[in-house]
């Protein structure tokens, strides 16, 4: 145990090392290892990038009057080109060792569910601080190096909550009860009032009461609407469906529309099964009548009372209750989320204009009218917010050639309630790869890169763990992190499905490639995902839906997400538990399995291979698909998109270039390598490999929205779950559009102007060379 501020690690000393840092003989054994010709010692000690050959020569020096020391090293030359000529590349194989099937092992997955989801575990609690001491502990039982670090956020929990829907007399008014059902033979009844009471986090604390009104999805587009037909918010509690866009948007749009209250309800037309003779769980996947989803309302990412910086244990700045609502990330009106029965009920007492067609329910449902009223909803709640210690877990897995090179896998752990899909399919599946790569390490295997896999905590209330540890880690990360792995529910159905910021893109595609898909044994995952189109559908990493937000667009990390399933409708309800996963999600955990395969590959080539398998060519393709879009967007606004095009060209001209200086290294090194000649050159490439996505970001960040630093990649402004290419740009469109002024305009040109220059600054990191 060492203990540290607000950290604690467990230290594991079962890693195969050598430990006589002068035998050559020791040096000869690891090629059989690393096919390496550096000291794995040496090698932890010092982290710039010298071989030991020159280390280990003072000693030498002494003993090479030794007739016996001569024939040893002899040898041990001999032994050493005869595994360099004759064995098989030992990563490669350990990499396909990785991904077979000898190595997966779906009970032990499973037994980790079960063990992680035995309880409700919402940030902060007693439970999650259980479910980190099991991650943590099972880590280390897989000898891998694991710590603790702890962050003091402010977190809200709901104190007291209350929803009547009053009708026009003589009708009696209804006040919900505002609970979740358990259903005969729930295994989990014993726990079920640990579940914590449905609300929104971070909501506004408060009691209105208002005319009802109808507000669809609770986009910008639905009021728009609204508008058209003559139908005002002003004044009103809204009830907004889910399912469109973030919670916290729908909070948001329906304070920037006038509301004074919001209702959001979970309709059966996209949970429930379409109505009918619809079945729900525990007899069919579909959330039950009662279920609520719960969740967050913050629209800025981390703890909202230390934007920017870390709320670290000791002293730390603070931004005081007020502040924070001036800020306008938080719920500006009370809010509650409501259950599929009780949207359905209060939807039978709003009168007013028929809603259009796509605003109505499933076939059976009563007809939607938008209002306002005649019902009232009195709406009340109260939270409190508590400064409450969350804990990430951390395991490390040191490189033995680069070990300040970071690639970093991570996944929550907290859960609103059980979370069997979200997140801790994603946990077990982390511990699955952690359990794989201690199988390889007895095999000899060591990462040329120090691999980082990451348990956060509060991911549900801001992606609160992993942002301040980002905050906390800023610069190290900027110059030393390859790439972090996003992976938040592993698994809730079949099918592939996966984002990235695009130089990874081939790396996903080549992985699975090599991977079999767990639901038709005679393809593999890739030929399933791109199904009859040309290339898959790789999703973009602008929006803030899980932990890479931090990563990607404060610190211009390049990163993946990827999922088995693509939603599921007992989503953050109480109904997230081992048996939905058992019965719908996964019942053989063979998803589970394919989820660690293709997480730990792409991993393991990260961390293994010599060059970085980035592809640049395809972001500068990237780029100029959204640079296409947006010129068909503004065309005959006399904005000059010439600077953009420009940019992606010269952009392109990198990508091209340094792909072909890898070609002519590879090509080149011959027997040099033996001697790592081109050790340094390697490196060198790869750092412009991995500073180039640093060159997106932007000191200043977007306009109004200052810790989004990158500007090829951000949330929509108003939906947190989208991701938007050229987000600073778009945000100036928008303004111009509703301002529709030369001085709009003209800020549009200069946010274009602001990406040409990152472009550029991205293909002078790629070019390495300074102008
Ligand atoms: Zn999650």
């Amino acid at each position: 145990m060492d203990q540290r501020d607000g950290t604690y690690s467990v230290s594991s000393g079962n890693q195969k090392q050598c430990n006589d840092l002068e035998s050559l003989w020791c040096v000869s054994e690891l090629f059989l290892l690393n096919r390496s010709f550096q000291n794995p010692q040496s090698r932890l000690e010092q982290s710039s990038f010298t071989t030991n050959i020159q280390a280990s020569k003072k000693s030498t020096d002494n003993q090479k009057s030794n007739p016996m020391f001569k024939v040893s090293i002899c040898t041990a030359i001999a032994t050493s080109l005869f595994f360099l000529l004759f064995s098989s590349p030992p990563k490669p194989s350990h990499h396909s060792l990785y991904i077979s099937s000898s190595l997966s092992d779906n009970a032990s997955i499973s037994h980790h569910l079960y063990t992680l989801t035995r309880r409700p575990h919402i940030a902060g609690s007693k439970a999650n601080a259980d479910a980190a001491a099991y991650v943590l502990s099972t880590l280390s039982s897989y000898a891998i190096k694991s710590h603790i670090v702890s962050y003091d956020v402010a977190l809200t929990y709901p104190v007291s909550r209350s929803l009547t829907l009053i009708r026009p007399s003589p009708e009696p008014s209804t006040t919900f009860d505002l609970r979740q059902e358990i259903y005969d033979g729930d295994p989990y009844a014993d726990v079920a009032s640990e579940v914590v009471p449905t609300f929104h986090a971070y909501a506004k604390s408060g009691t209105v009461a208002g005319p009802v009104v109808y507000v669809n999805y609770g986009r910008v587009e639905d009021y728009e609407v609204l508008k058209e037909m003559g139908v005002s918010v002003e004044g009103t509690v809204v009830l907004a469906r889910y399912g469109k866009i973030f919670r916290g948007d729908i909070v948001q749009n329906a304070f920037a529309a006038g509301a004074i209250g919001a209702v959001v309800y979970t309709d059966r037309k996209d949970y429930g099964g379409g109505g009918g003779d619809a079945r729900w769980f525990p007899d069919d996947k579909w959330m039950p009548p009662s279920g609520v989803q719960v969740g967050s309302l913050l629209t800025v990412d981390g703890d909202p009372t230390t934007p920017g910086w870390a709320s670290t244990r000791d002293e730390c700045e603070r931004l005081s209750e007020e502040e924070v609502e001036n800020g306008g990330g938080v719920g500006m009106i009370p809010s509650l989320p409501i259950s599929a029965a009780d949207g359905e009920a209060i939807m039978r007492t709003i009168g007013g204009q028929v809603a259009n067609d796509d605003w109505q329910g499933s076939t059976d449902a009563p007809v939607y009218r938008v209002g306002p009223g005649p019902a009232i909803l009195n709406l009340s709640y109260t939270g409190e917010q508590k400064i409450t210690t969350i804990q990430n877990v951390f395991g490390v897995i040191e490189g033995t050639e680069e070990p300040d090179r970071f690639v970093l896998l991570g996944n929550h752990r907290d859960a609103w309630t059980f979370g069997a899909v979200d997140p801790n399919s994603g946990t077990a599946t982390l511990l699955e790869v952690a359990q794989r790569l201690r199988k390889l390490q007895k095999r000899g295997w060591r990462p040329r890169r120090t691999i980082v896999l990451c348990n956060w905590d509060a991911e549900e209330y801001g992606l609160t763990g992993s942002t301040e540890w980002v905050e906390e880690n800023r610069e190290m990360l900027a110059s030393k992190a390859i790439a972090y792995l996003n992976v938040d529910s592993a698994v809730s159905g079949a099918g592939f499905y996966a984002s990235a910021t695009p130089q990874l893109d081939e790396l996903l595609k080549q992985a699975t490639q090599q991977v079999q898909d767990p639901d038709n044994s005679s393809q593999s995952i890739y030929e399933s995902w791109v199904g009859s189109s040309n290339s898959p559908i790789i999703g973009r990493l602008g929006g803030g839906g899980s932990d890479f937000a931090a990563f990607v667009q404060h610190v211009g990390v390049p990163a993946t997400d990827i999922s088995f399933g693509a939603g599921y409708p007992v989503y953050h309800s109480m109904y997230d538990d081992f048996i939905w996963m058992k019965k719908f999600g996964d019942p053989m955990f063979h998803r589970h399995a394919a989820a660690a395969s293709i997480w730990g590959l792409v991993a393991l080539r990260l961390a293994d291979e010599e060059f970085l398998p980035f592809d640049y060519l395809s972001y500068a393709y990237e780029l100029q698909k959204s640079a296409k879009e947006l010129e068909g967007e503004i065309s005959n606004k006399g904005i000059n998109l010439i600077p953009l095009f420009k940019s992606i060209e010269k952009f392109k001209r990198a990508a091209t270039k340094i792909n072909h200086q890898r070609k002519e290294i590879e090509e080149n090194k011959g027997w040099a390598s033996i001697w790592k000649k081109e050790h340094l050159k390697v490196r060198e490439l790869n750092d412009r490999l991995m500073m180039a996505e640093r060159a997106f970001t932007d000191r200043d960040g977007l306009l109004g929205r200052p810790w989004y630093k990158h500007l090829i990649y951000g949330p929509l402004k108003h939906d947190d779950y989208g991701s938007k290419s050229f987000p600073g740009i778009d945000d100036a469109i928008e303004k111009a559009k509703s301002q529709s002024t030369e001085k709009s305009w003209s800020l549009v040109q200069h946010e274009v102007w602001r990406v040409s220059r990152a472009v550029i600054d991205a293909s002078l990191v790629l070019n390495g060379e300074l102008t």
